[in-house]
C-alpha cells in the first residue's frame, strides 16, 4: 500500500454532518464503504463513519483526463468496509433522489479526489445485516458490530450520561477519587474473582464488587463528598441481565440524612434523563418497603400501572376451599390480582398464564371470572356468597373483571403474583413502552431471616446503619429493625440504591454480630474499616447507580451488552479476546500454582 500524506486524513466534516445548506462547499471526509453501487457511468458509494452516512458519487469522467479516469476505476473497484479519504464538493440530490430517512438525504458529494485508505477481507457479517447473525459472533468481530449506528448512538449516549453525572456532582462540590481494583473481599454478597499474588505466597486479591469501604473509609480521611464511575466484580451465575463486570456510578457523602443522598441523586438522575432527552419528575413517590411488598409483591415496583395485589387472606381463612384456608392457618399468604376486563381471557389464555406461573414456582393457579354478576371458575362454589362479596370490594373487581389467586408461602406467593401482574400487564398493554415512572423504596428492614442457613441476614448490606430508634431492639426482635436504606426503582427495574452508614464502631460490632460475624472474623475481614471508624469517623451515607442499566434504559435497548462496547457472554466469556484462557506453565509456576484437572 503506498505512503498516506498526513493531508489526505484531514477531515472536514464527520459523514453525519453534511446538509443543504452545505451545497457548493469543497469538503472532505473518511469513513468505510457501507455499500457501493456501479450504475455504468456513475459509481455511488454510501460513506459510514460513527456520526452518520453520506453519498458520495464518481461520475463518468470526461475522455482523455487521464487522472479522473485513474480515480473512477478506483472507485469501481471500491468493495464494502473498505476504508477511505474523499474530496469533492456538495451537490444536492435533487427532489427525486433524496433520501428523506437520512439527515444527509438531500445532498451528495461529487468525489474529486478518492484515497483508500485501507482494504478489508470481506467481513463475516454486514454490520446492517447483525440480526442474521449470532450475539457470539457479532461479539467475536464486536469491530464490526460497533461500525453499526446504533452501537454508535448507545455508547455516544452513555458517554453523554457519564458526563452529565460528573458535571453534576462536580458542581456539588463531589471529588471522583479511584479506589483499588487489587483489593481484599468485599462485602456486596456475591462471590469474589480472585487474583493469585506472585509476591505473597498462597495469598490472593480479590477484586471489588463495589467500592464500599473505601469509600466509608475516604470518608473517614475528610473528603466529603466523593464519587467514582467505577467497574465492580461479581462473580454470580449470569442471569439474563447480568455482567460479571460492570459500572456503576458510585457515591459517599459526610454529614448527611437519607434527604439529602435521595436529594443529590434526584438531581444526577435529572441531569440524566435530560441528556438522553427524557423528563424527570419534579418530585418522585416514596413508597416503603412494607407498602411496595402488599401491593406489587417486590421490593421493585413497576408503578406504571396499578393493577395491584391483594392480601384475602383473612377473607378465605375459613372457606371450604381447602386450598385457601390450609394455606392462611400455618402462616402462609393466599394473594388476589385483579385483571379487569379479564374475564375475556379464553381457557387457552388462562392455561398460559398458569404455565407462566409454574415457571415460578406455582403449583397452580386458582381463578375466578365475575360474569352476569356471578362467580365462576373452579374455587367458585367453595366460596360464600358473603366471601364472594368481600372478594369483590377488597379486590375493586366487578363484572367482566377475572381474579386470580395463589396460595404459599409469602415470599413464593408475592413472587408468583408479582411476576404475573407484569407478564398480563405486557400483554395488555397496560404501559407505553417509552414511559418512565420512577419512585424510592424505602423504609427496608434490616435484615431478613435466612431460614436455609438458619441466620439474620442483610437486606443490604452489614454497613447499613439500623433507624436509631430501633437499635436498642438489634438483639431482642432483629426483624423489628428497620434500616436507613433507599432504593430507586424505575419501570420495576432497581437502578441503585444505598444507606446512610453505621459510624459508631460499637453499633457496627453489633451488627456483625447480628449477622453471625462474630469477633474474630470482623477483625480478620473488616478490622481496617472497624480500625478507621474509631478515629473520628463522621455520619455519612450514599448510594450506587447501575450505570449499565441507566443508559440500558435510557437507550431502550433489550440487553445490556448493547450499551457496553466489550461485553460478555451469559457464560462469563469474552468471545473477542477468548477470555478466560488457560495460562502457560511458566505464569502458573511463578505463582506458585498447579493445576489439578478432577478425573472425569
Ligand atoms: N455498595 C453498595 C452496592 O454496590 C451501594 C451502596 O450502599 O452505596 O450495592
Amino acid at each position: 500500500m503506498e505512503a498516506i500524506s498526513d493531508d489526505v486524513l484531514k477531515r472536514t466534516h464527520t459523514c453525519g454532518q453534511l446538509r443543504d445548506t452545505d451545497i457548493g462547499a469543497k469538503v472532505s471526509l473518511a469513513g468505510w464503504v457501507r455499500s457501493y453501487r456501479d450504475h455504468g457511468g456513475v459509481v455511488f458509494i454510501d460513506l459510514r463513519d460513527r456520526d452518520g452516512i453520506t453519498q458520495v458519487v464518481f461520475d463518468l469522467p470526461a475522455e482523455g483526463d487521464q487522472a479522473a479516469q485513474a480515480m473512477y476505476e478506483l472507485a469501481r473497484a471500491l468493495r464494502n468496509e473498505w476504508v477511505i479519504a474523499v474530496t469533492g464538493k456538495v451537490r444536492s440530490r435533487g427532489c427525486e433522489r433524496e433520501n428523506p430517512k437520512l439527515p444527509t438525504g438531500k445532498i451528495e458529494v461529487l468525489g474529486e479526489s478518492l484515497t483508500v485508505l485501507n482494504r478489508s477481507d470481506t467481513v463475516p457479517f454486514e454490520p446492517d445485516e447483525f440480526g442474521s447473525v449470532s450475539e457470539e459472533t457479532r461479539l467475536k468481530y464486536r469491530y464490526i458490530d460497533l461500525r453499526r449506528p446504533v452501537m454508535a448512538r448507545a455508547l455516544t449516549l452513555r458517554h453523554r450520561i457519564c458526563k452529565a453525572m460528573r458535571d453534576v456532582l462536580d458542581a456539588k462540590g463531589f471529588l471522583e477519587v479511584e479506589t483499588p481494583f487489587l483489593t481484599k473481599s468485599t462485602p456486596e454478597g456475591a462471590r469474589d474473582f480472585l487474583v493469585p499474588s506472585r509476591m505473597s505466597q498462597a495469598c490472593f486479591y480479590a477484586l471489588p464488587q463495589s467500592p464500599q469501604l473505601f469509600k466509608q473509609i475516604l470518608m473517614v480521611g475528610g473528603l466529603d463528598k466523593y464519587f467514582q464511575i467505577v467497574r465492580c466484580f461479581r462473580d454470580e451465575d449470569l442471569r439474563a441481565n447480568r455482567q460479571p463486570e460492570f459500572t456503576q456510578l458510585d457515591m459517599e457523602m459526610a454529614f448527611v440524612s437519607e434527604r439529602d443522598v435521595i436529594g443529590v441523586t434526584n438531581d444526577v438522575l435529572r441531569a440524566v434523563c435530560a441528556a438522553a432527552g427524557k423528563s424527570f419528575p419534579d418530585e418522585v413517590p416514596r413508597i416503603s418497603h412494607a407498602e411496595a411488598m402488599d401491593k406489587y409483591g417486590c421490593d421493585r415496583p413497576d408503578t406504571r400501572f396499578e393493577m395491584f395485589l391483594h392480601d384475602v387472606g383473612d377473607i378465605v381463612k375459613d372457606c371450604e376451599f381447602k386450598v385457601f384456608s390450609a394455606t392462611v392457618a400455618p402462616g402462609g399468604l393466599v394473594k388476589a390480582l385483579a385483571v379487569g376486563g379479564g374475564a375475556k381471557f379464553t381457557r387457552k389464555e388462562i392455561d398460559g398464564y398458569t404455565a407462566y406461573a409454574g415457571d415460578f414456582g406455582a403449583k397452580g393457579l386458582a381463578w375466578c371470572k365475575i360474569e352476569n354478576g356471578e362467580f365462576t371458575g373452579t374455587p367458585a362454589k367453595f366460596l360464600s356468597e358473603g366471601v364472594q362479596a368481600r372478594l369483590r370490594e377488597v379486590c375493586s373487581a366487578g363484572e367482566g373483571d377475572i381474579l386470580f389467586f395463589v396460595a404459599d408461602t409469602p415470599a413464593n406467593t408475592n413472587k408468583i403474583l408479582a411476576a404475573l401482574r407484569l407478564k398480563i400487564a405486557g400483554d395488555l398493554k397496560l404501559f407505553d413502552a417509552d414511559e418512565f415512572a420512577w419512585c424510592w423504596v424505602v423504609d427496608w428492614p434490616l435484615v431478613e431471616w435466612d431460614a436455609e442457613a438458619g441466620r439474620w441476614d442483610s437486606m443490604h448490606h452489614p454497613f447499613t446503619s439500623p433507624r436509631l430508634t430501633d437499635a436498642d431492639k438489634l438483639e431482642s426482635d432483629p426483624g423489628a429493625v428497620m434500616a436507613r436504606a433507599y432504593d430507586i426503582v424505575c419501570n420495576g427495574v432497581e437502578l441503585g440504591g444505598g444507606s446512610i452508614r453505621i459510624h459508631d464502631p460499637q453499633l457496627q460490632r453489633r451488627a456483625f454480630s447480628l449477622l453471625g460475624i462474630g469477633e474474630d472474623e470482623a477483625a480478620e475481614k473488616f478490622g481496617f474499616l472497624l480500625d478507621a471508624l474509631r478515629y473520628g469517623a463522621p455520619p455519612h451515607g450514599g448510594i450506587a447507580l447501575g450505570l449499565d442499566r441507566i443508559v440500558m434504559m435510557m437507550v431502550g435497548a433489550p440487553s445490556l451488552r448493547d450499551v457496553i462496547a466489550f461485553p460478555k457472554t451469559q457464560r462469563g466469556v469474552c468471545p473477542l479476546t477468548g477470555a478466560p484462557a488457560e495460562v502457560d506453565d511458566k505464569q502458573l509456576s511463578e505463582l506458585d500454582l498447579k493445576i489439578i484437572v478432577p478425573p472425569e
